[in-house]
Order: C-alpha cells, then sequence, then structure tokens
C-alpha cells in the first residue's frame, strides 16, 4: 500500500505535509498526479512585465541576495529619476508589457545616499516617491505597478494601494531560528513576525497579493511545513493571496552563501506539490521558470498554472545569473506538457473589482486590459 494512503489530503496537517515533503522514490509519480489532479483549468499563465529596480540600495543583507548594492559601489543604482523610469516603460509598451514591477530594497531611504537623492527631488521619503512613480505608470503609460519592496506599514500600504493593482512580498520561511543564520542573520526585515504581519496587513486593506517561500536557505521539512501553513491561515483569513511561489534557492557568483548546496529537483517536487495539494484550487502556485530552465515541465505535472512574471525586456536583476526564457520556449514548455499558454494580468481576474482596485481609473483601465487579454 502507498505510504500516501494515510494522509488526509482533504485537511492537511504539519504531520501530513511532513509526510509529502519526506515522500519515498515510489510514491513520487503518485503524489504528483494527485498534486496535479487539483488543476483547475488547461491553461498556465504568465504576466508580461518589465523590471524595475528603483533602488538596489537594501537595509537587509541576506546571505543569498544579488541584487543588492553597496552605496559605495560606483554602478551602484541609487535610485532611477521618474524621466529614466517613463523611458523604461514606454520601450516597455513596444513590448506589449503590462505589468511594471518595481522591485526595491527594503527601507532603502534610512541609507544616507539614498535619502539626500530623494531629499534633492523633493521627496520625504520613498514610499512617497514610489507612490508618485506609480501614478505616472498609471497616468502616462499602458502598464500597471505592482511594487514588491519588502516590509510597509499599513498606513504605506494603504496610500500605494491607490495606484498599484497587486503587491507582493516573499514570507522566505515563517522560522525564527533563520534569523541566526547566515541567510537571515544580518536581515532585520526578514523576521516573519514582520514579514507576517505585513501580509495580513495587504489582507486587512484588501491588496490583491504574492507571497511565496524561499527552498534551499538552510530550512528543515517541518519549517516548510509550517510556513506553508502560515500561509494558508493568512489566506483563509483575508482571501487576498492569489498566488503562492515556491522559489529555489540558486547560487550566483559572489553572494555570502556561494558554498551551500542547492535544494535538489526532487526536494522542489515535493514542495510543490505540498503546495499544490494544501491550497485551494483558486490559489495558484507558481515556480519561477528563470531559476528552473531545464526542468520548468516538471512542474507543470505537479499542478503548477503560472509562470509568474516574464519579462521580454529586462533581466531578472534579483538573479541576474539566470536569464528569462522566451515567450516562444515558454509557450513550446507548455504546449509539449499538454497545455495552454495564456497571458494574464499582475492582479488575477477574480480581484479586478472595487474592493480590490478603489481607484475608478484603474480599476475602469484594469477591466479593459482584462477584455484585451480575452479577446487575444
Ligand atoms: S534579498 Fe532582498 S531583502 Fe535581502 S538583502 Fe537582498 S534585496 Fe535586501
Amino acid at each position: 500500500m502507498s505510504n500516501l494512503s494515510n494522509i488526509d489530503f482533504e485537511n492537511l496537517s504539519r504531520d501530513d505535509l511532513k509526510s509529502i515533503l519526506e515522500c519515498k522514490k515510489e510514491d513520487i509519480l503518485e503524489l504528483m498526479s494527485l498534486a496535479n489532479s487539483k488543476r483547475e483549468s488547461n491553461f498556465v499563465t504568465y504576466s508580461k512585465n518589465v523590471f524595475i529596480p528603483l533602488t538596489k540600495i537594501c537595509r537587509n543583507d541576506c546571505g543569498y541576495c544579488a541584487f543588492k548594492q553597496s552605496p559605495d559601489d560606483p554602478d551602484a543604482i541609487i535610485l532611477m529619476e521618474k524621466d529614466e523610469v517613463l523611458s523604461t516603460l514606454k520601450e516597455a509598451e513596444k513590448y506589449g508589457c503590462k505589468e511594471a514591477l518595481f522591485t526595491i530594497g527594503e527601507d532603502a531611504d534610512t541609507e544616507p545616499a539614498v535619502k539626500a537623492k530623494l531629499d534633492k527631488l523633493g521627496y520625504e521619503n520613498m514610499v512617497d516617491y514610489i507612490y508618485d512613480i506609480c501614478k505616472m505608470t498609471v497616468e502616462e503609460t499602458e502598464l500597471f505597478p505592482h511594487t514588491n519592496a519588502g516590509n510597509f506599514s499599513y498606513e504605506d500600504m494603504k496610500k500605494l494601494k491607490e495606484y498599484n493593482i497587486s503587491m507582493g512580498m516573499m514570507l522566505e520561511n515563517s522560522s525564527e531560528r533563520l534569523m541566526n543564520t547566515i541567510a537571515h542573520e544580518k536581515s532585520p526585515g526578514k523576521d516573519p513576525k514582520l514579514r507576517i504581519e505585513t501580509i495580513e496587513n495587504a489582507g486587512k486593506l484588501n491588496i490583491a497579493y504574492t507571497t511565496g517561500i524561499l527552498i534551499g536557505i538552510g530550512e528543515t521539512k517541518e519549517e516548510i511545513a509550517d510556513s506553508l501553513l502560515k500561509i494558508k491561515e493568512i489566506c483563509d483569513k483575508y482571501g487576498h493571496i492569489q498566488e503562492v511561489i515556491i522559489q529555489n534557492f540558486t547560487v550566483s557568483p559572489g553572494i555570502e552563501m556561494e558554498d551551500h548546496e542547492e535544494p535538489s529537483l526532487l526536494e522542489m517536487v515535493r514542495t510543490v506539490a505540498a503546495a499544490q495539494l494544501l491550497f485551494d484550487e483558486d490559489v495558484s502556485v507558481q515556480v519561477p521558470p528563470n531559476l528552473n530552465y531545464e526542468t520548468s515541465q516538471i512542474f507543470l505535472l505537479c499542478g503548477t498554472d503560472d509562470w509568474g512574471g516574464v519579462s521580454p525586456l529586462s533581466e531578472d536583476y534579483i538573479n541576474p545569473s539566470s536569464p528569462w526564457p522566451t515567450l516562444e520556449r515558454l509557450e513550446k514548455l507548455t504546449n509539449d506538457a499538454g497545455y495552454q499558454l495564456k497571458e494574464r494580468l499582475a492582479i488575477y481576474e477574480k480581484y479586478i473589482n472595487e474592493k480590490y482596485i478603489e481607484n475608478p481609473v484603474l480599476l475602469e483601465k484594469t477591466k479593459r486590459a482584462q477584455e484585451e487579454i480575452e479577446n487575444n
């Protein structure tokens, strides 16, 4: 009898998740098939985006980070100015991009170099600047902002909601223990208490939200199970989590964890299956295709139904050594696995309403773009 037969799939407990995460080779194919049977449709979606790192200065210093720059680095992006952002957005329009992904180091304005530049441009803080950039994006381009910049206060997120159709931040892991390891020991913003509060605040504010976990940074199976259960608990309480990313740690040259081992393909398969089985069908589970260039199809067979943001023109600044697959390649991979590729916006369709987009101009614009996608 299969070792999976003792698991209550309708009501997965911590022990059940742990059993899935430790699933033996003789049960892996059955596990994948069970996870894939939760798929709601034959479509695999993606969002065509442009990745804009407004600043690469960050108050944290994660052991796996390949994004952050030092303000002393002559090539550091201290703060992209509005005209530079606008010209990138206009370029992205030509490629048909709909999502402006603003990824920003956390609390960058605590760094004097960033603060000085904000002062020079007439802004009090980073949140005011992000707000203005998002407003410009909505008013002057065909793109839709999605801001991912770490923790924000309730008030700051409330402000940013006006011009963001969705926001996001990885939980990474709910384990406090990791705050004393190479991964997070120099990153106060990775305190799971803070991150859980931010994700909950997004729920209280009805912001369509993307979060997820990072696999392979020294966590245990129990800690993966706890992290997934925590996201599920918040998701059930507020209903705002549209997507859960299962991201694999990858080595980039020069990072502090350069000698750390990457998670195996089967570890990822088990984790993706666990997430797929835990979350309701309308919460997408996603594995970044650029971090799994050769192996991404296998996750479709575990039920993933989204490729995430895919950029035809910008690099992945978070993982600079991992290029995006082209849309042609993504389509080929999707079709070859028996599914169909479909574009989506940075907000999933079920959230396109007054509750999640209170700004009427932004709501109308989003509805029009959704219609265009449907008609294409
Ligand atoms: S991974 Fe994110 S939070 Fe951590 S140092 Fe890099 S930019 Fe900052």
